[in-house]
């Protein structure tokens, strides 16, 4: 079947000696693999175009049946580079990437994680905060798989959060002080961001940012009910984390 969609292109990687793999996130099909013949030429007619987390319309043809769907055409709509400048920027996009290789489904409508990584891209490449955009992008991605609702009440007895919450044992939800003495304590400052989230833009939160420990904290609490969902890190999360924290840094 005659596919042509606008999409995001998540990962792409070199195959034998003359063609690539490419990987896009499609609102409509969801994930997609598929395999660009003769990409890596010279002259190839994808030439420039096939660049990670750029939008891009694709025409693809997709037997029944088959894994890797085959790539006809490649239209580049917005270019990624802004972000693919500098090493912090490439780890970044490979970390938004990283979370939608794994959350999307193929064959599964995605229109709500194509919008947060469509604007996620957008707010990047118009110079917001980095940070403020990962932490955006990996609660709401948490948020849209369903497993890290807003937490604006407890949810084993209804008080609410405002005054800060506790991170239940097993790493999966937030809930209040009393309900859970023990566990990692997360501020209120922490719950509000993850409550602003819900109604405002990366740029609104951005004019009004958090803390940076604010920011840390809500990076570690979702980290720990990522993997707790996953049983086990992203891998564009731990390159990321070396390489920005190594001494060895260049
Ligand atoms: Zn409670």
């Amino acid at each position: 079947m005659l596919h042509s969609a606008e999409v995001l292109l998540l990962d792409i990687y070199d195959l034998q000696e003359n063609d690539r793999i490419v990987t896009w996130l499609s609102p409509i099909h969801g994930k997609v693999r598929g395999v660009a013949r003769g990409a890596r030429r010279k002259y190839s007619r994808f030439a420039g175009a096939l660049q990670p987390l750029a939008k891009a319309r694709v025409n693809w043809f997709h037997r029944e049946g088959r894994d890797l769907a085959r790539v006809s055409g490649v239209e580049l709509l917005r270019p990624a580079r802004r972000l693919q400048s500098d090493l912090e920027g490439i780890l970044l996009g490979g970390y938004l990437a990283g979370h939608v290789l794994e959350f999307a489904q193929e064959n599964e409508p995605s229109e709500r994680l194509y919008r947060l990584l469509d604007a996620t891209l957008e707010s990047l490449l118009a110079g917001v905060d980095r940070k403020i955009a990962a932490r955006y992008f990996e609660a709401w991605t948490l948020r849209l798989a369903g497993i890290f609702p807003t937490p604006t009440e407890c949810p084993e007895c209804g008080r609410g959060l405002a005054e800060g919450a506790v991170l239940a044992r097993g790493d999966d939800a937030l809930v209040c002080p009393a309900c859970s003495p023990s566990g990692r304590h997360v501020s209120a400052a922490t719950v509000g961001f993850l409550q602003r989230i819900r109604f405002e833009s990366i740029a609104k939160v951005a004019e009004a940012p958090p803390a940076p420990a604010t920011l840390d904290e809500i990076e570690a609490v979702c980290g720990r009910i990522r993997r707790s969902f996953l049983q086990h890190e992203l891998k564009s999360y731990r390159v990321m984390q070396e390489t920005l924290c190594s001494p060895f840094r260049i």
